[in-house]
Parts: structure tokens; sequence; C-alpha cells
């Protein structure tokens, strides 16, 4: 066997490509990059065990755009995902992997989305379509997109797909791919059904697994907030406010963010510096003598850079971003809790890394308490507390003759009280950090809001990678009316709940916790939806199909659907429509060539 894979360099990669990934700030392969990018180089089928958060998408998107053939301008790869928020986030990396390739061309393809903007891309060529299988399979059925010419065929969160009724879909679609071809399937499980994919339609796949070797780490008490309402950076710094901290250390996945984020923390107060493998020796072990000897609070550091690290002083660490896998995860929390301390591991986890958080609690034998973000009044009463903690020890330590004298003259010259003073002194002394603590509202969390129905295929919209703010902050289902809509597919057309939320959720762009009650019948089936569902996109739902068959969605009372009712209820504001509006919320359905 060859030797293990540490960088990029070793993968074979072009200049171009290699180029990118220093400019991304990317130090080294994720370790399912270093399995699979060599795997499927050299032309093998792939069957990978990774789930979101493994860094899994470079591992397919970069052999593909090794491999295009750039003079070929019909669809090369199809991609095919879940959701189309995945759709569009894998098209978005494609496009930024090929920043350096002057005409590539990516195309998501999703429900929802014009139909007509999708054929004038394709018709101008493209070479890689990331698609939802729905709205692929519409295309295929219409003729009006060809795989004839696909040489790769990535299958995205198979699980997923599962869960969400498209397997057979996938399957149906696999089968108009030529023979002759590549198949990567990526899922975070490999329950049966997609084994049976897996065996129907790759050719000898080489499996690739992460390792995740079981360790304890007992003495560091690890916690997590599950990523929502509050930015990360607001929420990091609350932590810093709140907990009995020493040293910190903070992880990220890249060298830019190391000093970005190091950069903000500074300007927020902090003594703060980046640690990163393309820092010179000299100015690595600089910073860590400083950070041993109390000149630095908080580092901010890559995997890579913080290997070995040993600064007894640790009281805690932050996983600001998710390991690429629980070996990572297990070194990083090692970093504290040293030479017998005690220590606190916190990890940041967005809704779709949930699962991520699942492998490591199974790797470590131990579970993560879940945590809330300190709030305003903890943050006010800490502040507070000190404020008041450091006025007793200036009175006992600091020579105060003179200022007793001043506080004299003022109570002469203004005739005013001491009390008095003491108040503007009061207010003058926290201007910088405001005793009454002002921060942004703590949004209601998840574990609070109503209970969720009970069919949850899916996470909640995934947080993305810009960390916006959920548009369903603080609402739930339950909070809105529903009407009950009837669709022309029941039992004998082999309707699932899981498959009509698939549909509805993909191509309505309405979030699954939305969708209510669903009744199964031999021939139709019942669904209950948000009122307020704009006119548009029921004329879409009706023809949306589920197993093969149009749904033909109507209101079950019979009532035709307010024609001019194209708004969502007002109790709603604009961050929590049920309905995503197809022109104004949705991302350009703009081709993704500008590079
Ligand atoms: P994924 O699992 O593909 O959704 O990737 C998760 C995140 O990790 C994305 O934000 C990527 O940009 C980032 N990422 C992927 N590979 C690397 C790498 N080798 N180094 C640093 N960040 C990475």
């Amino acid at each position: 066997m060859s030797s293990p894979i540490e960088t990029f360099e070793q993968l074979a990669l072009s200049a171009p490509l290699l180029t990118t990934l220093v400019e991304l700030g990317y130090e080294a392969p994720s370790p399912i990059q270093a399995a699979t990018i060599p795997l499927l180089l050299a032309g093998h089928d792939v069957l990978g065990q990774a789930q979101t958060g493994t860094g899994k998408t470079a591992a397919f998107a970069l052999p593909i755009l090794e491999k295009l053939n750039w003079a070929d301008r019909q669809p090369q790869a199809l991609v095919l995902t879940p959701t189309r928020e995945l759709a569009i986030q894998v098209a978005e990396a494609f496009q930024g992997y090929a920043r350096h390739l002057p005409g590539f061309h990516v195309l998501p393809i999703y429900g929802g989305q014009s139909m007509s903007i999708q054929l004038r891309t394709l018709r101008r060529g493209v070479h890689v379509i990331v698609g939802t299988p729905g709205r692929v399979m519409d295309h295929l059925r219409r003729e009006t997109l060809s795989l004839a010419t696909l040489r790769t065929v990535v299958l995205d969160e198979a699980d997923e797909m599962l869960r969400m009724g498209f397997i057979d879909d996938v399957d149906w679609i696999l089968e108009q791919t030529p023979k002759e071809k590549q198949v990567a399937l990526f899922s975070a499980t490999m329950p049966e059904p997609i084994r049976r994919v897996a065996h129907r339609h790759l050719h000898d796949p080489k499996e690739v697994k992460i390792k995740t070797s079981t360790t304890t780490v007992s003495t560091v008490r690890q916690r997590y907030w599950r990523v929502s309402g509050l930015h990360k950076l607001d929420v990091l710094t609350r932590i810093l406010e709140v907990e009995d901290v020493d040293a910190v250390l903070v992880f990220v996945r890249t060298k830019t963010e190391t000093t970005e984020l190091a950069e903000r923390l500074e300007a927020r107060g902090y003594a703060c510096a980046a640690l990163h493998g393309d820092m010179t020796q000299a100015l690595r072990e600089k910073t860590i003598e400083q950070f041993k000897a109390g000149g630095l609070d908080i580092v901010v550091a890559t995997d890579v850079a913080a290997r070995g690290l040993d600064v007894q002083r640790i009281s805690h660490v932050i996983n600001y971003d998710i390991p690429y896998d629980t070996e990572a995860y297990v070194h990083r929390i090692g970093r504290t809790a040293r030479a017998g301390r005690a220590g606190d591991a916190i990890l940041f986890v967005a809704p779709r890394e949930m699962r991520m958080l699942r492998a490591i609690e199974k790797a470590t034998r131990q579970t993560l308490e879940p945590m809330q973000p300190p709030t305003r009044e903890a943050i006010a009463g800490r502040r507070l507390a000190q404020f008041k903690q450091q006025i007793s020890e200036i009175l006992s330590a600091q020579d105060l003759d003179f200022f007793y004298q001043v506080i004299g003259e003022i109570e002469e010259e203004q005739e005013i009280s001491a009390h008095d003073i003491a108040a503007a002194l009061t207010w003058l002394a926290q201007r910088d950090r405001p005793l009454q603590f002002e921060g942004k509202a703590d949004p209601k969390e998840p574990e609070e809001a109503p209970a969720r129905p009970e069919r949850t295929f899916r996470e909640p919209k995934p947080e993305g990678r810009r960390e916006r703010r959920p548009r369903d902050a603080g609402r739930d289902s339950a909070d809105l009316d529903k009407i009950r809509y009837r669709i022309e597919v029941g039992r004998e057309q082999g309707a699932t709940p899981q498959n009509i939320v698939g549909a509805i959720a993909n191509e309505a762009g309405v979030e699954s916790r939305y969708i209510g009650r669903i009744e199964i019948f031999d021939d139709y089936s019942t669904v209950d939806l948000p009122d307020g569902m704009p006119a548009e996109i029921f004329q879409h739902l009706r023809r949306v199909r589920v197993r093969q068959y149009p749904m033909n969605i109507s209101r079950l009372d019979g009532q035709e659907l307010a024609k001019k009712r194209t708004r969502a209820k007002p109790v709603m504001d604009n961050d929590s429509q049920p309905f995503e509006r197809k022109s104004a919320k949705r991302r350009p359905a703009k081709p993704m060539d500008d590079v």
C-alpha cells in the first residue's frame, strides 16, 4: 500500500483545482476526501458511508471536475440530491471548486423553479447537472433532458432519498443512464434498499467508510448547541462571557476562517490569535508560547495546526465548526482537561449535522448535553456581579486618596451627592460593556416549540453555510391554520406519507414540518397544508407526480383557491412563511456559469 494521503498535492489534482483549495483555505483533505478522490480518479465505483459535514461534496466534485472533457458540452455528470436546498448547495460547491476552470457550467434543477430557464441553460450546454429526482424525471419524460452522454452519476444522501420516498425514482433514473458509467453512492447509513440499488447499479464498488474507533474521554464535560436563531459568533462571545474560562481553543475548518474569526474576536476585545498550517514554525511557536503564558486567551486553530498541542491552561475547547470525523473530535477535545484539570468541550452543530453528533456520541460512548446559548439576563447578571466584585477589589487594593479628594471637590462645586457621582461614574465605566446587556432576544429554541408532527422525515431547513436565520424561528406548524387537500394518489398507486411529503416539500417549497396530517385511502389521500397557499404553487402542485401519478390536488371542501391570494396570512412575518415565494425568496435560477 502507498503511504496515507495527508495533503491535496498527493491527490494528483491539476493546478487550477489545487490553487482553488489553497485559496479556500483548505489545509488537508478530510478522511472521506483522502479515501474517495483517488478511487474516483482511477475510475472506480464508490459506495461511501458518509454524512453531511464530512466534506463529501468535494470528495465527488473534485474528481468530476478533474475528469471533465471540455470539448463536450453535453451533461457529463449527474448528481441526485434529496432536496432542492442540497441541490443548490452542491451546485454552488461545484461552481466554487471550478473558479479557475473558465467555461465550466453546472445547472441545478429542482421542482418549483421555472422549467424554461432550465431548458434554455440546458440548450446552451452544461457539464454537470445537480437535481432532485422528481424534476430530473420530469425532464426525462418530456425528453427535454437526455442522460445518454453521462459518464458519472452521484447519489448524494441516498438514505434521505429513501426516507423521502424517492428511491424508486432514483432507480428509474439510473436505468435511463448509459451502461458504461461511474457511479458513486453516498449515504450516512446503508439500509437494505440502498444496498439493493448499489448492487443493481454499481459495478464492483469500492467501499469507503470513515473509521470510527471508540474511545472514552471521561474528564471532559461535553455539551452541544444546536445552531439556530443566533449567529455562531454571538453565541461564542456569550459563552466566553458567562463560562468560567481560562484559555480557550476554538476549532474551525479552514485557514482563512482561523484568521477571520481571530480578527473578529480581537475586535471584540479578546486577546486572540490564529493558528494554522501556513504559519512559519517560528510564528507558530511564538503563538503557542504566548498562549501558555497567558498573553493570549483564545486561539483559533485548524485540526492540522493543533495536532499535539499541549497547553494546560486550556479550560474550553469550542468546536465552532463540526469536525469531519469522530477521531478529529476526540483529538480536539483532548486538548483540554490536561494534567489532571477539568475541561469543557462545546460543539456547535447545525441541524443537518445532527447525525455526526450521534456518531460522535457513539464513538465516545458518551452523550453530549444539549445547551442553550446564554441568555441576555445571564450575561447582564454576570457583568453586574463582575462589576461589583471589581469595586470591592479596588477598594481593598488601591490607594484612593487622590480620588476621594476629587469626589469631594465635585460634591462641593456642583452640590451633588457622592451617590449621584457614583451613578454617573458607573455609567461611564460600563459604556463599552453595558451592564444592561441588550443583545438579541433569545429565540424560542426548537425544544420548547410546540411538538412537531410525528412524521419528521427531514430535519428542518438546513442552516446552510452562511448561517442564515431560519425562516421559521419561533414558529411551528401547530401555529398555522390548515386546509385539508385531496390528492389523487392513494394506496393503490403505492403512495406513502414519505413520498407525499417529499413531493410537496420539494415542489412547493414547503418545509416538511408545515405539512400536517396525511391520510392514505385506496385511491386518494388527504393532506393538511397551511392556509394561504399562493395560487401559482397550487397550480404547480396539481401537476406534480407521486409514484408517476399526477397529484391533481384540490381542496377537500370543494372551494376554489382564492384567486388573488398571493400572500400568506398576515399573522406571519416575512421570516416565517410556510410557502417559499417563487420570485422573491428563491435564489436566482440563473445558470451558475459566471465563474
Ligand atoms: P460537506 O460535508 O461536503 O457538506 O462539507 C462541509 C463543509 O466543509 C463545507 O463548508 C466545505 O466547504 C468544508 N470543507 C470540505 N472539505 C474541506 C477541507 N478539506 N478543508 C476544510 N474545509 C473543508
